[in-house]
């Protein structure tokens, strides 16, 4: 592995993707790299610089459809200890890009920190919410955070303040390949009242998506104004099947799958739900979901 040379230990070759996504379908990433430092990730994408070969960041793969064919990438996941450390000093609660969100959740809600309770239920990591500002009704990542650690394309590391940061309806303007660390600033609350919080918060979630089945989230962003799931409800797609893939009869938004989908199956479902909801209503719908 000439490429990635002294480096055997943390790059794996041809390592199927299905393993490390939500979805559990896709095809392999050419290369699969787990850095154990901060050193070491600047050393694999410098290496992946020079050698003109694509970088792909990969959290829980909690909201992306990954194709069947061969990746042509180095897939970089932020898995190592280093990487997914959980620091609460007071009111201030400082998180590794690689850690859990559940997890932080919890650990904000056990020690009477609120702020972050509005994510209760969203899978992934930190790095992955903040890429896409995760969030929902309740509210979302991006409105508690103080200050964040990127890191660009040629492994130069950049702090950027509050003032420099724009989130926006599941967006921001990060601009950095990779999403380090994030700091915020909690409110000080009641532990018990918090965790009443969370719980309505889940008991909603629980009681509209299909929590219980295999997907990877909403599949289209809301056109403003509207809901993506009601229009494609409206044009009576709920329940559509194609292979292994079925239009969420819980909320059309989502598509789950079973363990015979494939991508392609996802991807003709997407397809049909976009070219109804244009024919019926004339509007397109944005994907959420991030294809590879
Ligand atoms: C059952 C279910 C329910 C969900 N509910 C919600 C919800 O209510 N609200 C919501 O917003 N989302 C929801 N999602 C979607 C998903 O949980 C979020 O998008 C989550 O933030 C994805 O995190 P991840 O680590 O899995 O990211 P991935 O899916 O691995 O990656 C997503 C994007 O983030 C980038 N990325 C990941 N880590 C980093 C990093 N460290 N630096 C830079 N870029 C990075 C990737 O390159 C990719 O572009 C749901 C998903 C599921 C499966």
């Amino acid at each position: 592995m000439k490429l990635f040379a002294g480096l055997d230990q943390i790059v794996k070759r041809d390592e199927p993707l299905a393993d490390h996504c939500w979805l559990g379908i896709g095809g392999p990433a050419r290369y699969f790299i787990t850095p154990r430092s901060r050193e070491e990730l600047a050393e694999v994408v410098k290496r992946c610089r020079e050698n003109e070969l694509t970088i792909k960041v990969l959290g829980q793969g909690a909201n992306l459809l990954v194709l069947s064919k061969r990746l042509d990438a180095a897939v970089i996941h932020l898995g190592a200890d280093c990487f997914t450390s959980i620091d609460i000093d007071d009111t201030r609660v400082t998180v590794a890009a690689g850690a859990d969100l559940p997890r932080l959740v919890r650990h904000c809600i056990r020690a009477g920190l609120s702020g972050l309770e509005c994510l209760v239920g969203i899978p992934g990591t930190l790095g992955g919410a903040v890429r896409m500002n995760a969030g929902g009704r309740f509210g979302d990542v991006g409105a508690s955070i103080s200050s964040l650690e990127v890191m660009d394309g040629a492994g130069r590391i950049y702090r950027r303040g509050k003032d420099e940061l724009v989130f926006g309806y599941r967006r921001t303007n990060i601009a950095a390949k990779f999403i380090l660390q994030a700091c915020f600033d909690l409110e000080a609350d009641d532990p018990q009242r918090v965790l009443r919080q969370a719980k309505q918060m889940w008991i909603y979630k629980k009681n509209t998506q299909p929590l219980a089945n295999k997907s990877a989230g909403c599949v289209f962003r809301n056109p403003r104004g509207l809901s993506a799931g009601a229009l494609v409800d409206q044009v009576g797609l709920k329940g559509k099947r194609i292979g292994g893939a079925v239009v969420s009869p819980v909320h059309a938004n989502f598509i789950v799958v079973d363990t015979s989908a494939k991508a392609s199956d996802v991807q003709e479902l997407i397809t049909l739900m976009r070219r109804k909801v244009q024919e019926k209503f004339e509007v397109q719908l944005e994907l959420e979901l991030e294809m590879w």
